[in-house]
């Protein structure tokens, strides 16, 4: 929870290759080729393994395909490729018992394998649901002997979109039903002693990915099943930023907490695109590596069964921990208002970032505060609430004067931040927020906690920098403050930490300030020193992104090296993938694979042009109608492969125009979004 240490699980081989325990976490992709296209499945292998991915899947829709498998295979190693080979399983256990023949590992989906029924019944009696477990079991069992007989090992991969009949009966669908399907099909491989198994709990919402995987080792553990190793997905995390940023907030939050053995990063582009993401996300991670004789991290409960002990409180989970980690729900605040934004309580979390060019030059200060303020491209464009300058000495107010000045009315929302204590009283009468930058509580002195009170125009933020900390814990320094601060009825005050780790910096900070019931607004502050524009989006994604998820934060301060436009929108694109804040249409799109018969990134591409400004709507863009209806979950609209070139629209989960040409379809889902009244004009 505080302090990072992954979870040392069983080692499971993937032919030349081996995850989990001590192993590095492994990078996978996924063919979006058909798997009868044999030269063409070859070559996307090639180009994957010369990227550096360590694992491959291909989609195995029917035993056609499994069958071919052994071509590809045959191919891949007369070329000396020698990655490892998934076949990844929908339906058909048929497919299942031949892919078994021909690749190192078997990933089928216990929403649907084995599954008797699709939509037929949504209650289940006890009797019923123990009767389809029975034959779930019977079904089941030839492939896990014949994956055992032949070396293969086996991942039970849920998605959150296609839990079976059964198991939404029971759970509904949940992070709940998520695990129980996994479990239940766990459970049959530990009864016979079938021990090369991993496990995924992939979703769009990054939420409940996240909650899932928890849940999932939580419940395992109780079970004292074997610690099998964890695949981390985010499943239709789209392309581009969007899907950058939605796969580094899930998978990198679950590595912070010590969870993950290898990743998928699935986005609707060239599957090539996949890999160096991946590696940059589970870099920082590797260079931890876990040595022999760790025994990684202990389960939530026990950690929490010991601090009890220790501390002789009777706590008891989940209360005694920061935050939920099972359920989401937003760290309770109080709300305070900056020029005239509610912050904190159940506002939406407001966005900070930096101007880089500093007072003594000024216009080019002016410059970059308005386009952080108010991008130009539209007025609809999404912006920075507020712009912070950096005040070093009294010799920058003038250049603070003028710009004000120069602002009008949008001087309000230029903040700024200094470390100089007197300076920083006085900028309390000019701006609306001022942060201080403290390193030692005892810098403050009597004096200037005095001065403070609830009369003055600008809001104090009260920010620890991490790195200069030296023994200090900056939670507690600022939970001290805060609470003498409150003695004193100060109410105008936020608190913020600068940490590369602030995901278990904030946790300190939420654990120390629960402890004393401080309900403050807190600022999650992320500051990026890198160059690489990728690692720059990735470490804010997870740093930020992990704490948003969790309910974490009231303002997202970003400090990054990316330009202006870049960091306002992986600010919004954060809190997007927390689905905290919706500041656009929401895509959930499919990686497609060789269940896809149309260009799905050109048409994800053509949907998003046209439909980009539609605020809050979600549209499901899936590669086939397998799959699709199902996994694009709580989507407002889907279009969805429904064969060659052509596509079937649905509203919800009802499917209301079939089969349609996919020349006329995009035209069709903005007629429909229209019609049902979700539409509104670009400006
Ligand atoms: S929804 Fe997309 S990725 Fe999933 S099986 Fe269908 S085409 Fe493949």
């Amino acid at each position: 929870m505080y302090q990072y240490r992954r979870r040392l699980t069983r080692e499971v081989s993937f032919g030349s290759i081996l995850l989990g325990g001590y192993q590095p976490i492994r990078v996978e992709s996924m063919t979006n080729t058909h798997t009868m296209d044999t030269a063409a499945t070859v070559e996307q292998c090639r180009r994957l393994y010369e990227a550096g991915c360590e694992i491959i899947r291909l989609t195995v829709p029917t035993e056609k395909d499994a069958d071919n498998l052994r071509n590809i295979r045959d191919q891949l190693r007369r070329d000396g490729i020698d990655t490892p080979l998934v076949a990844d399983i929908h339906f058909s256990a048929r497919a299942a018992l031949k892919a078994v023949e021909f690749v190192e590992n078997i990933r089928i989906n216990p929403g649907n394998y084995a599954a008797r029924q699709k939509f037929s019944t949504s209650e289940y009696t006890e009797d019923e649901y123990q009767e389809e477990l029975r034959h779930v079991r019977l079904e089941f069992l030839p492939l896990v002997e014949k994956a055992r007989k032949n070396g293969v090992s086996m991942r039970i991969g849920t998605n959150h979109g296609s839990l079976s009949d059964r198991t939404v009966s029971r759970y509904g669908n949940s992070p709940e039903g998520m695990v129980e399907a996994a479990l239940e099909f766990g459970r049959i491989c530990e009864d016979v002693g079938y021990h090369d198994i991993l496990f995924s709990m992939k979703s769009s919402n990054v939420r409940v990915m996240i909650q899932a995987y928890r849940l999932l080792v939580e419940k395992a553990d109780a079970e004292l099943m074997h610690a099998y190793p964890l695949h981390l997905g985010v499943t239709e995390a789209g392309d581009g930023n969007e899907g950058r940023v939605k796969s580094a907030m899930g998978i990198g939050a679950l590595l912070e907490d010590g969870l993950g053995d290898t990743i998928r990063v699935s986005l609707t582009e060239d599957p090539v695109h996949e890999v160096p993401v991946g590696f940059a996300i589970v870099k920082k991670y590797n260079d931890f590596h876990l040595v022999k004789g760790d025994k990684g991290h202990l389960p939530l409960k026990h950690i929490v069964d010991s601090r009890n002990r220790q501390n002789n409180h009777n706590l008891t989970p989940p209360d005694s921990l920061p935050f939920n980690p099972f359920s989401y729900q937003r760290r309770g605040s109080f709300p305070i208002s900056i020029a005239g934004l509610l912050i904190g309580g159940d506002n939406v979390p407001k966005v900070e970032t930096e101007v880089h060019a500093p007072l003594s030059e000024v216009d080019a200060v002016l410059q970059e505060a308005v386009q952080r303020l108010a991008p130009e491209k539209s007025h609809d464009a999404i912006r920075s609430e507020f712009a912070s300058v950096r005040v070093n000495s009294s010799a920058d107010l003038d250049g603070l004067d003028t710009l004000l000045q120069q602002l009008g009315g949008a001087a309000h929302f230029i903040v700024a931040s200094t470390s100089d204590v007197s300076l920083a009283v006085m900028l309390l009468d000019k701006v609306s927020k001022v942060r201080l930058d403290i390193v030692e509580g005892e810098q403050l002195g009597k004096d200037f906690l005095k001065d403070l009170g609830n009369d003055r125009p600008g809001v104090l933020e009260l920010c620890f920098l991490h790195e200069y900390a030296g023994q200090s814990v900056p939670a507690e320094v600022l939970a001290h403050l805060a609470e003498q601060l409150r003695k004193q009825g100060v109410k105008r005050l936020l608190f913020s930490i600068i940490s590369e780790n602030a995901v278990f910096a904030y946790r300190r900070l939420v654990q120390a300030f629960n402890s004393r019931s401080l309900d403050y607004p807190l600022v999650v502050r992320f500051k990026g020193e890198t160059s690489d524009r990728l690692e720059s989006l990735i470490s804010s994604s997870v740093q930020a992104g992990a704490l948003f998820c969790d309910g974490i934060g009231d303002i997202l301060a970003l400090a990054t090296r990316l330009s202006v436009d870049e960091e306002v929108n992986l600010a919004f694109n954060i809190l997007q993938g927390a689905r905290i804040r919706m500041s656009k249409t929401e895509f959930i799109s499919c990686p497609g694979c060789g269940r896809t018969y149309f260009d799905l990134e050109k048409a994800t591409a053509a949907i998003k042009e046209r439909t980009g400004h539609l605020k809050g709507l979600k549209i499901g863009i899936m590669g086939c109608i397998v799959n699709g209806p199902g996994e694009m979950a709580d989507a407002d609209f889907g279009y969805v492969g429904a064969g060659k070139n052509r596509i079937s629209l649905y509203v919800g989960r009802e499917c209301v125009e079939e089969n349609i040409s996919e020349k006329e379809a995009v035209e069709r889902l903005i007629g429909l979004i229209k019609e049902r009244g979700r539409w509104i004009d670009q400006v």
